[in-house]
């Protein structure tokens, strides 16, 4: 069927094609900023006095290409730590007789309750290292309100961390030999807190709160964290109060801040050491800064050193040294005993603030006072609308009438904006059902952004062609103006609406986003009224009008492009460690989360031009295009691989050992798992060799192949709970007793003492055999659990299965030469069940040749670990 050209095809393609060339332009000049291309690295040379990002670099390689792994129970991580003593004592001796710095090496021990990823579990924990620098001038005091970086040494398993967070030591190193050289003596003290102990579950920051010297002094830290490979160094939460997020505004250079961030953040999967100094274990008010882009690598063996973005370390020691000044400039800087004098009331006065960055170029900032009028604006003005556009007829009626066509429109855009999502999704799932498999867009993220946006656009639109059908319901003749105008009026007042409440119900919901509809609200009103006045020189049909609403609108439509496209990149990257999520909808999930996602987001950047625009764009021959262009670009995605070594597919080997007495193996196996929602056999469909090696032939099924339950990845709880399909392959275990001699045991040191109440209580040992790299020990307790000698005697929420009972997690860490000693009280005569379950980095050699196996676009994470069931 040929397709008609009907009069206006024409000037609505042109108009299309001019919006895509502007939306075009825009996108790329914010693809340019969230890849740092605007910031230029300094080199190795540059003045002692500035930051320079060659120079953080190359403590970035000492600590991860020639220390080989800063795990927990790794040689590598007391390397690092030396390195770290060794630079420091290195700025101290370049130090003038004007400063007063002071190095300190620690070892933390504690134990405590909490809760992670949603799960409950308890931590015990002894001899991790933190090393801290305190830097002073010399006439200052030990209770002088202090200013902390922190930033963790330690790197997740199976990974270099140059990233996460190399980076972050590194320009913690750099900050403070530039306070030296600089000759800046800082007012106010300033400690770097070089934490040893992040990825075993924020133990090192709890350590230092816990038991270090200087904690009380400290009036404002700043946590730096990476969540990827670099980019803009996101302002992911701050407070309590807004304090910090106001010194941010002020002092950053390159500001990356949003206070919807921080609405969001406990959504996303991962905690940093900011819990702990800002509402856990102190109140101090602080910020949480974190790379967030290249979350491909984030905890895989390709966070290395060659993937962190130019420019990203720049930016954030440029942040980094001016924000340690201004809070140390800060006459607000209070030590703990100062703030436990501002009372409630002027506590309870310090909310957070609205604030945004706008293209890291400058920051909008405004209290939440400030926002309670400016966000109320905008819902006014609709009221107001019907009777101002009624004038000079100020009849009840009239106004009543024009009040009920904006509602129409306001209706007509909510519809819009849902279809918006909802047609992208559409296409997401009609994909899905044709082709083999999900995230096909993964390592090519452009391909999701060419199928879904004009999806999108297509849901924007739908209800703008059947606007005509719906008359309007003022009396035309009293307005003096054409129906069509008035139609699109109401359509408009209606849109703005739409932007008016959302930003309202932020404000109510006492969320901190709505700068963004507010902005959206507050432009389209600008720019309604330059197309009221080019209107009436140009006519109202003519599409240079069009111009004269679009381009008032273009410093908004910017701020939704940045803000909307880095969230839909940083989605993306994160859908390959949402978890493995049940089938058959788990197949589904990641598709639908990215179409959503754009989806909302082609709403917000092309939204508040359909009032207007869509009387050119809403018409069949533009919706047919847009849906061609997205089936060619669906069909065209599924030819593609979605996974590379730049954007490789996460995959956790765990070679297991099921042991007894402590020197027996009884069972070993190879337990697999994925991260993403692309199955193991799509994984052994393209690792044929890692297939041949565990016998996965062409009859093989993995529907009838045995399955490892959750309880067999208990050593690494709670991120076992992302795994929902694990597959089990018979292994070799007698390797293991060339390599270990002795396997990890629990024993009852003596014997069992019951109390007159009638509870008994069981004192153990635990002993970790000879493994050599051990990450952590976990129990899994099940039965009448009453108290224990961790966390100060309280036992936490019991973690719950599905048709199981109760159970108890301890997670157990450091130095693992030494034995644990402990009781665990019952308060029935039932027994108690205790699971063991010991994480060991080292593999045996058949587990390291399997590994090894898997092609570049696969990143796996192995270890070994020991289980062992008691009753007691
Ligand atoms: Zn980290």
């Amino acid at each position: 069927m040929a397709l008609g050209w009907r009069t206006g095809d024409g000037t609505a393609f042109k108009c299309l094609i001019a919006l895509t060339a502007v939306y075009g332009c825009i996108a790329l000049g914010v693809y340019a900023i969230i890849h740092m291309w605007h910031v230029k690295p300094l080199g190795i040379d540059a003045p002692l006095d500035r930051f320079s990002e060659a120079r953080a670099v190359e403590h970035v390689r000492k600590l991860t290409v020639d220390i080989d792994g800063r795990q927990e129970g790794k040689a590598g991580l007391e390397e690092a730590a030396k390195y770290i003593v060794g630079q420091l004592e290195m700025i101290a001796a370049r130090a003038g007789p004007e400063y007063r710095l002071e190095i300190e090496e620690t070892l933390v021990n504690g134990s405590f309750n909490m809760i992670f990823l949603h799960h409950s579990i308890s931590l015990g924990y002894r001899n991790h290292k933190n090393v801290a620098m305190r830097i002073s001038s010399r006439d200052s005091t030990d209770d002088d309100p202090s200013v902390m970086v922190n930033g963790h040494f330690d790197s997740p398993l199976g990974s270099p961390g140059a990233g996460d967070c190399g980076s972050c030591v590194a320009s913690m190193l750099e900050t403070a030999r530039q306070i030296v050289d600089s000759g800046w003596v800082p007012p106010r003290p300033i400690i770097f807190l070089f934490n040893g102990a992040e990825e075993v579950f924020l133990l090192g920051s709890h350590g230092f709160m816990k038991t270090n010297k200087w904690r009380d002094t400290i009036g404002a830290f700043i946590n730096i964290e990476a969540s990827g490979s670099g980019g803009p160094d996101l302002v992911c939460q701050s407070g309590p109060g807004s304090w910090p997020s106001k010194i941010y505004a002020q002092s950053a250079i390159y500001p990356m801040a949003n206070s919807a961030a921080q609405d969001v953040f406990g959504i996303i999967p991962g905690d940093t050491d900011y819990r702990i100094f800002a509402k856990d274990y102190g109140d101090i008010p602080g910020l949480d800064i974190i790379f967030v882009l290249g979350g491909y690598f984030y905890h895989t063996s390709y966070d290395t050193i060659e993937r962190l973005l130019p420019g990203s370390i720049q930016a954030r020691g440029e942040n980094l040294f001016n924000l340690i000044k201004a809070f140390a400039n800060s006459p607000l800087l209070r030590n703990a005993k100062q703030r436990s004098h501002v009372t409630a009331q002027k506590r309870a006065q310090v909310e957070q603030a609205v604030y945004s960055d706008y293209l890291s170029l400058f920051m909008i900032y405004y209290s939440r006072r400030v926002a309670l009028v400016l966000h109320t604006v905008p819902v006014l003005i609709f009221f107001l609308m019907p009777l101002i556009l009624g004038l000079p007829n100020v009849a009840f009626r009239h106004s009543c009438a024009i009040f009920c066509d904006i509602l129409k429109g306001l209706l007509f855009h909510v519809i819009g904006v849902l279809l918006a999502v909802i047609v992208p999704v559409v296409f997401a799932i009609l994909r899905l059902v044709f082709s083999n498999y999900p995230m096909s867009w993964f390592a090519h993220p452009y391909l999701a952004f060419l199928m879904f946006i004009p999806g999108s656009l297509v849901g924007l639109l739908i209800p703008k062609t059947i606007w005509g059908f719906f008359p309007i319901s003022q009396d035309a003749s009293k307005r003096k103006m054409p129906k069509e105008a008035l139609s699109e009026e109401a359509h408009f007042w209606g849109a703005f609406g739409f932007y008016s409440f959302m930003t309202m119900a932020y404000l109510l919901a006492g969320l901190g986003g709505g700068c963004l509809t507010y902005l959206i609200s507050a432009s389209m009103f600008l720019s309604w009224c330059s197309y009221l006045l080019v209107k009436k020189h140009f006519g109202y049909q003519s599409p240079r009008s069009l111009t004269g609403y679009v381009l008032p609108l273009i410093p908004c439509l910017i701020y939704p492009i940045y803000f909307g496209g880095f969230l839909a990149q940083f989605l993306i990257e994160k859908m390959g460690m949402m978890g493995s999520l049940p089938q058959p909808y788990g197949y589904f999930i990641p598709d639908i989360i990215v179409a959503a996602t754009i989806g909302v987001v082609t709403g917000w950047c092309v939204g508040p031009l359909v009032p207007v625009a869509g009387r050119w764009l809403a018409r069949s021959s533009i919706l047919q295009c847009l849906v061609q262009v997205s089936v060619i670009a669906l069909a065209l995605s599924s030819q593609f691989f979605p996974y590379s070594d730049a954007a490789p597919k996460r995959v956790v080997i765990q070679h297991r050992f099921v042991t007894a007495g402590g020197s027996k193996i009884v069972e070993s196996s190879y337990d697999f798992s994925v991260l993403d929602s692309n199955s193991l056999s799509f994984v052994f469909k393209y690792a044929p060799e890692a297939a041949k090696m565990l016998n996965i032939g062409s009859d093989f099924s993995f529907e009838a192949a045995n399955h490892s339950d959750r309880s067999s990845w208990v050593a690494i709880f709670p991120v076992s709970s992302l795994f929902s399909e694990s597959l089990k392959f018979p292994a070799e275990g007698d390797d293991i007793l060339n390599y270990y001699i002795h396997m990890p045991h629990l024993s009852t040191q003596k014997s069992v003492s019951i109390s007159q109440s009638g509870s008994r209580t069981v004192h153990l040992e635990l002993c970790l055999g000879s493994l050599k790299e051990v990450w952590g020990a976990v129990l899994n307790i099940t039965g009448p659990l009453s108290a224990w000698s961790f966390a100060d005697g309280s036992i936490p929420d019991p973690h719950m299965v599905v048709g199981g009972p109760p159970s108890y997690i301890l997670r157990l860490s450091g130095s693992h030469h030494e034995n644990w000693t402990f009781w665990l009280e019952a308060n029935s005569s039932e027994a108690l069940r205790v699971d063991l379950a010991v994480l060991d980095q080292h593999l045996v050699d058949d587990a390291k040749k399997l590994k090894n196996l898997f092609p570049r676009w696969v990143d796996v994470t192995a270890f070994s670990s020991f289980l062992t069931s008691y009753y007691f």
